[in-house]
C-alpha cells in the first residue's frame, strides 16, 4: 500500500519535470500518451491495485483518480497556453501582408453633380439649395404655370395630405432666391426631384437636375449661348458643339432645348444618339416678364436666362448606360465601374 503511495508521487514528480520540458504546442500528446493512456503511467498502477483488501482499494483508487485528474488539467492548461502562444506570435508578425479592406467610392450621380458645379463656379456662379417638399406656388404658381397646365395633374405630382409636394423640378430655387436675393443674381441648384411616373429603364420616380439662373441689368440670349457652349466644351470636351431649337417652358420666354454633339462618335452617328449626331443635355430660355413680377423685381428693369439639366440622363450618355434603375439599385458590380 505504501510502495503505491510512493509511486503516485513520484508519477506526479515525473509528470511535472516532463511538463516543463514540452515546447509549446508540441508534446503534450506524447505526456497524454505516455502518463493517461491505456499503457500509461497510472493505468498500470491501477493494476497493482488488484492485490489489495477492498478498503485500501477504496482509498488507494481515489487517490489515483485524483491523481489522474490533476495531470489531465494541467495538460489542458499547457495545451491552451501554448495556442495562445502560438496565436501572439502571429500577430505580431509584421511581415505578413495586409488584409485589403474594399473602399467605398462616390456615386457617379454625385461625381457628375460636383463636376458641373465646380465648372460653374469657375464660372462666376453660387450655389444655392432649396426644399424637397415644397408649396403649389413655389412649384408651379411662381414660375407661370397656368391654373390647368398638365404637369399639375394629379398622375406627375406627388402631393402629401398637408396639400405640400414633392418638387417636380429645381425650378422653385429660383423663385425662393429671387424673393430673398435683389439682382444682379447668378446660381446653380442642384438637387433631388419627383415625378409620379411609371418605372421603366428610361424613367425613375426620382431623378437630379441642376438648375441655373443669372438675372441682371441687361441679360441677353447671346449670353445664355455664350454661358452654355463654353459649359458644353468643358464638361464633354474642347470639340464638343452645341445647338439650340426652339422649346417651349412656361417659365422662359423665348425657351429653347440645347443637344450637344455626340462625344462617341463626334457628330456622325451611332446608337447612343440614334443615329442623329446630337444629343439633348438640357432646357433654358429667357426668364418670363411673369416670373420677375411674382418674385417683386421690376421686369421693366432686369433680365435673365434660366438653364437646367437632368443629371442621371447626361451621365448615362456618357457612360452609355442604358437602364435609369440602375442608379437606385446599390448594385455593387454596377458602382464598383466608377472607381
Ligand atoms: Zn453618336
Amino acid at each position: 500500500m505504501n510502495s503505491l503511495y510512493k509511486e503516485i508521487e513520484s508519477i506526479r514528480g515525473r509528470f511535472a519535470a516532463d511538463l516543463e520540458s514540452v515546447s509549446p504546442g508540441q508534446e503534450s500528446e506524447i505526456l497524454r500518451h505516455r502518463y493517461l493512456g491505456r499503457k500509461g503511467a497510472l493505468n498500470a498502477l491501477f493494476k497493482k491495485m488488484a492485490a489489495l483488501s477492498v478498503d485500501e482499494k477504496k482509498e488507494a483508487g481515489a487517490a489515483i483518480n485524483e491523481l489522474k485528474n490533476e495531470l489531465s488539467l494541467q495538460l489542458e492548461e499547457k495545451n491552451a497556453s501554448s495556442i495562445r502562444q502560438v496565436k501572439n506570435r502571429e500577430k505580431s508578425d509584421f511581415t505578413l501582408p495586409g488584409y485589403p479592406f474594399p473602399m467605398g467610392t462616390l456615386h457617379p450621380i454625385t461625381t457628375a453633380v460636383s463636376e458641373i458645379l465646380g465648372i460653374f463656379s469657375r464660372l462666376g456662379f453660387d450655389v444655392a439649395t432649396g426644399y424637397e417638399v415644397e408649396t403649389d406656388w413655389y412649384n408651379f404658381g411662381s414660375l407661370n404655370f397656368p391654373e390647368n397646365h398638365p404637369a399639375r395633374d394629379m398622375q406627375d405630382t406627388f402631393y402629401t395630405e398637408s396639400g405640400h409636394l414633392l418638387r417636380t423640378h429645381t425650378s422653385p430655387v429660383q423663385t425662393r432666391y429671387m424673393t430673398s436675393h435683389q439682382p444682379p443674381v447668378r446660381i446653380v441648384a442642384p438637387g433631388r426631384v419627383f415625378r409620379n411616373e411609371a418605372v421603366s429603364a428610361r424613367s425613375y420616380c426620382v431623378f437630379h437636375q441642376i438648375e441655373g439662373l443669372y438675372v441682371d441689368k441687361k441679360v441677353t440670349f447671346r449670353d445664355l449661348k455664350g454661358t452654355l457652349d463654353l459649359f458644353g466644351r468643358m464638361y464633354f470636351g474642347k470639340s464638343a458643339k452645341i445647338r439650340f431649337r426652339t422649346s417651349f417652358f412656361p417659365f422662359t420666354e423665348p425657351s429653347a432645348e440645347v443637344d450637344v454633339s455626340c462625344f462617341l462618335c463626334q457628330g456622325k452617328g451611332c446608337r447612343v444618339c440614334k443615329q442623329t449626331g446630337w444629343l439633348e443635355i438640357l432646357g433654358c430660355g429667357m426668364v418670363d416678364p411673369n416670373v420677375f413680377t411674382s418674385v417683386g423685381y421690376n421686369p421693366e428693369s432686369v433680365t435673365g436666362y434660366a438653364f437646367g439639366m437632368g443629371i442621371e440622363r447626361m451621365v448615362m450618355q456618357k457612360f452609355g448606360i442604358h437602364d435609369i434603375r440602375l442608379f437606385y439599385e446599390n448594385d455593387k458590380a454596377f458602382l464598383s465601374q466608377f472607381y
